[in-house]
């Protein structure tokens, strides 16, 4: 066995199941797209909702908007890996994209509510890894959500008082980000991501690696 061989031994990761959730506002989407633009091999899940679009959300880009019975024919065909109610609309992942995507090597990022992640951890622990985002204070929170100036101030005010039912999952997570300064939370998303995939178990071939190594190694130096 030569070092030529040895460099021949495919090394790869395993693919990641990368979840982020938070209360509404508190940056989930704004730290994706940084994500996304970043790093090609990361494929964001698209939901399917049954909430209207906000101004500029694009259908099949943002979301698969669907009709409430669209949705619910979606969950009876086992077309969702996981399905949630959250603010009276429904949100639901398609499970087919997910696993093409793991399939191929890639990872796939999830913006989903704490019912979807414990959905996930009962059918995947072993690909998922949970990232809770908190903003830095209930006051930013609502300027957040002002500021986007995507929602109703109904909706606003709904999403605020559903800040702290979301806020009692926190704990159920793997890493916490309090998103105060956004390149500092970008940072350690990535570093996140990064450190994850350098799992053991992540990184497939490696015991045809170390094997190789040390047929090389015997062959060599052992008599
Ligand atoms: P979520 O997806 O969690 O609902 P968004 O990513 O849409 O939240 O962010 C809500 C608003 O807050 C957006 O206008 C976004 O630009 C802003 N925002 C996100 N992160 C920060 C930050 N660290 N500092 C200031 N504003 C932020
Ligand atoms: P928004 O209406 O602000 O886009 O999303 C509202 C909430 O629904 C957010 O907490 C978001 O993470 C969650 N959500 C979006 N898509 C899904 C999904 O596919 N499944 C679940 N369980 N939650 C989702």
């Amino acid at each position: 066995m030569t070092s030529d061989s040895q460099s021949q031994t495919t090394l790869t990761n395993r693919g990641v199941m990368f979840v982020l959730s938070s209360p509404s506002g508190a940056g989930k989407s704004t730290l994706s797209k940084l994500l996304l633009h970043d790093d090609k091999n990361i494929k964001l899940s698209i939901s399917a909702t049954t909430r209207t679009p906000r101004p500029g959300e694009v259908d099949g880009e943002d979301y698969f908007f669907l009709s409430i019975e669209d949705f619910r024919a979606k969950i009876d065909n086992g077309e969702m890996l996981e399905w949630a109610e959250v603010f009276g609309n429904l949100y639901g992942t398609p499970r087919t994209p997910v696993y093409e995507a793991l399939k191929a090597g890639k990872d796939v990022l999830f913006d989903i509510d704490w019912q979807g992640t414990q959905q996930l951890h009962a059918t995947a622990k072993a690909e998922l890894v949970r990232v809770f985002i908190l903003p830095p204070t209930a006051t930013a929170l609502e300027q957040r959500l002002h500021s986007r100036a995507q929602d109703s101030i109904e909706v606003i005010n709904s999403r605020m008082k559903g800040a702290s039912r979301e806020l009692e999952h926190w704990a159920e997570y793997d890493y916490i980000i309090i998103n105060d300064d956004l390149k500092a939370s970008e940072k350690k998303l990535k570093a996140i991501l990064f450190s994850e995939k350098q799992k053991r178990m992540r990184q497939t071939g490696l015991v045809e690696f170390v094997r190789d190594m040390q047929i090389e190694l015997r062959t060599k130096f052992e008599e």
